[in-house]
């Protein structure tokens, strides 16, 4: 019997605002232990709790990224749970009245186009963080409320994705989304984006939904992606081996790369949702829901489809440089100027992305780069005013300092000879230089041309051009 997986994913995102959901604390990363809190997020008795309007507008923003309508009206509700990190014993969350809902994202999937729904967005705050003493004999735990009313917004999928890498895509989209509407900068590393999946399988062509598995702690979406895959084979083994599927939480092991059982959910939680009372509903002003979806950007998938029809580029290309809004500025600038967009790509992704990671910096940290210098370079290689080494060679400069690449070809001399005769003293003083090479290449070894090329390219630092240098040789020998 053949099985088809079921898969849903609910991620956290933390909105970047300046302060809290309800108070005034900092919500900045990496402060001492506690000292980002005040008595409204430490859930002390009889404070009031107010809503941050950033958290509202953030999240409306990131529902309308995501194609959602946004809720006329919505209110928040208390969620009870105990845990020692969740001071007040309750969280503020949105339970039947969520800010937005029926969204959908368009994955493609080895050339094909799947709509992927987002049943809703709902916003909450978050808990703290527990620290257990290590060692052997500790008995300690600490609690760090700084994270404690931080504003998250929960995004659940419908259970429409069926494999690990659809799942990878969507989530792809959905980060880049919220990056470029700037409401998140959806940090995996720092937990400003958190991702549970919920996971089943069903034999293919069956309608009803298997028993799930909700599948924590992954830290990157590989792992996510490998941790469903583990997931799903985990699944169908137990079902062949006739074992009974439980409804249970799974904590992924990153090093062993297996999912480990947590807890079982043999019972649907009972979290006594009521409608939290220190806190008004919400209506949101239709006009400025309409105002707010004007001002979103192009989003980055609608972009990269772009740049595949109207520029030809690969879906790797244009994945790529769409993936940073400024990234993909910057190469919509740089096309202004010229139209060779393939070349453009390249030396974006090649040269001056890899400077970027070298640095650790961010394209908008450059404050001297020009496109118009960046193109100028481009097309001196281009039409083989300089060679392709030279070309890298000056990048460094064109890109930090924005030394115009026109003036450094002059300066150092580096406009490529292509001239046969000036070649051809040269070739002729390698092939005198190297009468082994030559003897190999006339034996039919034809590869060491690679490295006769390479002396004259180093006795013409670099100048010569490598074509003319390549043909003078099979000329010659
Ligand atoms: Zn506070």
């Amino acid at each position: 019997m053949e099985y088809e997986a079921v898969i849903g994913l609910e991620v956290h995102v933390q909105l970047n605002t300046k302060t809290k959901i309800f108070c005034d604390c900092s919500t900045k990363f990496g402060n001492p232990p506690n000292t980002n809190v005040c008595p409204v997020c430490m859930g002390m008795p009889g404070v009031l709790p107010v809503l941050n309007r950033e958290v509202l507008h953030k999240a409306i923003i990131a529902g309308l990224a995501l194609n959602c309508e946004i809720s006329a009206y919505s209110k928040f509700d208390r969620k009870q749970y105990f845990y020692p990190d969740l001071p007040k014993n309750y969280q503020v969350s949105q339970f039947d009245l969520p800010i937005a809902l029926n969204g959908y994202l368009n994955i493609n999937i080895e050339g094909r186009q799947k709509k992927i729904g987002i049943t809703r967005l709902h916003m909450e705050e978050d808990a703290g963080k527990l620290i257990h003493e290590e060692g052997a004999g500790s008995k300690s735990s600490f609690v760090d409320f700084n994270r404690t009313g931080v504003p998250l917004a929960e995004i659940v999928s419908e259970p429409d994705l069926s494999t690990p890498q659809e799942a990878y895509i969507y989530l792809n989209i959905l980060k880049n989304r919220l990056r470029y509407v700037k409401v998140s900068d959806c940090n995996m590393e720092e937990g400003s984006l958190r991702c549970d999946a919920n996971v089943s399988i069903r034999p293919k062509g069956v309608k009803e939904l298997g028993t799930k598995a909700e599948v924590k702690n992954m830290n990157s979406f590989k792992a996510v992606e490998k941790a469903i895959e583990y997931e799903i084979r985990r699944q169908i083994k137990a079902v062949k081996d006739k074992e009974k599927i439980v409804q249970e939480t799974r904590l992924w092991d990153a090093d062993k790369e297996i999912t480990i059982s947590m807890r079982s959910k043999e019972e649907a939680h009972d979290y006594r949702y009521f409608p939290e009372p220190d806190l008004v509903p919400m209506e949101a002003d239709k006009k400025w829901i309409e105002e707010l979806r004007k001002d979103l950007p192009e989003m980055p998938d609608i972009k990269a489809k772009r740049y595949m029809d109207e520029y030809k580029l690969p879906q790797a290309d244009a994945d790529l440089l769409t993936s940073e809004q400024d990234i993909a500025l910057f190469y919509e600038e740089c096309i202004k100027h010229y139209d060779n967009y393939k070349t453009i790509a390249n030396w974006i992704m090649g040269e001056l992305n890899q400077y970027l990671n070298k640095k650790k910096l961010l394209i908008t940290e450059l404050s001297k780069l020009t496109s118009e210098n960046f193109v100028k370079l481009v097309k001196l290689v281009d039409s083989g005013v300089i060679t392709g080494k030279s070309g890298k060679e000056i990048a460094a400069d064109v890109i930090e300092k924005g030394v115009d690449p026109e003036k450094i070809t002059e300066e150092k001399g580096l406009k490529q000879v292509s001239d046969e005769s000036e070649i051809e003293s040269i070739v002729d003083e390698v092939i005198k230089e190297n009468p082994e090479a030559v003897e190999n290449y006339k034996k039919g070894k034809t590869t060491v041309v690679g490295f006769l090329v390479g002396q004259v390219m180093k006795k013409s630092q670099g100048k010569a051009n490598p074509q003319v240098v390549n043909k003078l040789f099979k000329d010659k020998l």
